[in-house]
């Protein structure tokens, strides 16, 4: 049986136990049972943080020694390189993330992510310059500088922990920011490592701090509502953003949120290679936890059977190779919990409620273990107006949705509350100009890959506000000042 490092706070460049030592299981989502043990931490714990965090950047050099900050960050990625197994072994036993798809999404993605921030950091404009005015009869120069905004609370979801944890917390040292990391209750380790980290490559106290807890919503929301906290970078569900909108209004937070998604992939009838369009939308790697995956797919009428038979055959190929955590060639195991393998069957009795066909799947399986198991599932002859149409499954379940045609296809692709991510498949020109009329932070033609460390990521709509990632995920936490004076005392 695997078990995982206890997973420790860090608050003030102290690897630490909760206050009173209260502790949480951390339950294997391949096994249902305990896999390690995490600090639980109380509101105490929380406001150690906090104070930490708003001291080391009010009273030392973090936030104007670039030079400092760039090589900490630079020995920090080492450090992360050299534990590179114990990363992988968090994503399989905490994420529950299948062997073959641990170092794709989780390790290496999440790593060269990093890299990416890295290769931008020259790139971010700390001053510029915009030339003189007159005003009130003398001529004054104007020049902006860029600031770090402050104290950062990074909160995380456990889909791809370590992705999300770096795309943050390395964009808000780099930008001068001090840290309050708070993972998601089912993946500490996922943060605990950042605390574990930062002490040995030696970061000034209070400049990273790591806090979580099995108490839904303590720590969040102690963070949101603290006027000391300037920002908070949040990834998770729409419903958790809209309640950090509301629960920071009182203290003006700047809020930045990644939230959820229902993207549409729209196959065209003249693609070239129809049958590969379709397939890549078989919702298998990482049993679809992903906030971006096309979870929508939009097929031609004229060719809806067609595709109904290259998804059946596609599903019937998969067969049984998923779910076994041995298998470095599976990349599809379990959901991450309980609460959301009956979610998962919640949608799928649904889509059979609303009078969707089910083509594939459709069933929990308990054979694979006591974990939470959900077979890859496809439903067809759906129409966007469904609920599962409609609404983020967060599990392996892909909808197939027929369309008339071009305008027809771009008006189902939007109409969806979402705005995260899509897919326009076909000849060219016609599906780069379907792609600029589809409302989403980004839209990959055929299959063109918009996820990278080093180009900005981010929702329309109800997939949330602002860029993480490039030199535009560093931009984000930083504040604008202007400073003029007057020519002559130049
Ligand atoms: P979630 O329930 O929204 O939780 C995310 C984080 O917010 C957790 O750390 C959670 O911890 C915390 N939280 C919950 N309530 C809070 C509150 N009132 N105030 C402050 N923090 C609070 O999301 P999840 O289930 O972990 O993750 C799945 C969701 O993440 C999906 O909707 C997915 O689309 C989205 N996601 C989006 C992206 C993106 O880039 N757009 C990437 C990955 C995932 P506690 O429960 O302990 O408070």
């Amino acid at each position: 049986m695997t078990t995982l490092p206890d997973a420790k706070l860090f608050i003030n460049g102290q690897l630490r136990d909760a206050t009173g030592g209260r502790t949480y299981d951390v339950i294997s989502p391949w096994t249902g049972a305990p896999v390690g043990k995490a600090a639980d931490a109380t509101a105490e714990d929380v406001e150690a943080a906090i104070v930490a965090a708003r001291n080391a950047f009010d009273n030392t050099d973090w936030s104007t020694n670039k030079e400092k900050r760039l090589a900490l960050v630079k020995k920090y990625r080492e450090l992360f390189e050299a534990n590179r197994e114990k990363l992988g072994a968090l994503a399989v036993h905490e994420a529950g993330a299948a062997l073959g798809a641990v170092d794709k999404a989780h390790v290496s993605m999440a790593l060269g992510g990093w890299d990416d921030y890295l290769a931008v950091f020259d790139r971010v404009v700390w001053e510029k310059d915009y030339g003189n005015k007159f005003g009130y009869g003398y001529e004054s120069k104007r020049v902006a500088h860029y600031e770090p905004v402050g104290v950062v609370a990074a909160i995380t979801p456990w889909n791809v922990p370590l992705y999300v944890n770096i795309g943050k917390v390395v964009a808000a040292l780099l930008a001068g920011c001090t840290v309050i990391l708070k993972p998601a209750p089912d993946t500490p380790g996922a943060g605990a490592i950042f605390g574990e980290l930062a002490k040995e490559a030696g970061f000034p106290d209070g400049v990273i701090n790591v806090v979580f807890g099995a108490d839904p919503a303590l720590a969040g929301e102690m963070m949101v509502k603290d006027p000391r906290v300037d920002l908070v970078s949040f990834t998770g569900s729409t419903a958790v953003g809209k309640r950090i909108m509301e629960q920071g209004a009182p203290t003006l937070k700047r809020v930045f949120l990644e939230l959820g998604g229902k993207s549409a992939k729209i196959v065209l009838d003249d693609s070239q290679n129809f049958a590969m369009d379709v397939l890549t939308t078989m919702l298998v790697f990482h049993a679809g936890q992903g906030c971006a995956v096309q979870s929508r797919l939009l097929v031609p009428e004229s060719r809806y059977e067609e595709a109904k038979a290259i998804l059946k055959q596609g599903y019937a190929g998969l067969g049984d190779n998923w779910g076994d955590v041995s298998n470095p060639e599976h990349i599809m195991g379990p959901v991450i919990n309980k609460r959301q393998l009956e979610r998962v069957l919640g949608y799928i009795q649904l889509g059979k409620d609303e009078g969707a066909t089910l083509l594939h799947g459709g069933a929990a399986r308990p054979d694979k273990g006591d974990g939470y198991f959900v077979e890859p599932t496809v439903f067809v002859d759906v129409t966007n107006d469904m609920r599962i149409a409609q609404e983020e499954i967060f599990g392996p379940v892909l909808v197939v949705i027929p369309y008339k045609d071009d305008e027809d296809a771009i008006r189902i692709a939007n109409e969806s509350a979402y705005g995260l991510s899509g897919g326009v498949s076909g000849s060219f020109d016609r599906a780069m100009k379907m792609a600029k009329r589809i409302r989403t932070g980004s839209v990959g033609v055929n299959n063109g890959m918009c996820i990278a460390g080093d180009i900005p990521f981010g929702g329309y709509k109800a997939s949330g506000i602002g860029r993480e990632w490039g030199v535009e995920g560093i931009e984000e936490f930083l504040e604008t000042k202007m400073i003029a004076y007057p020519v002559a005392a130049a």
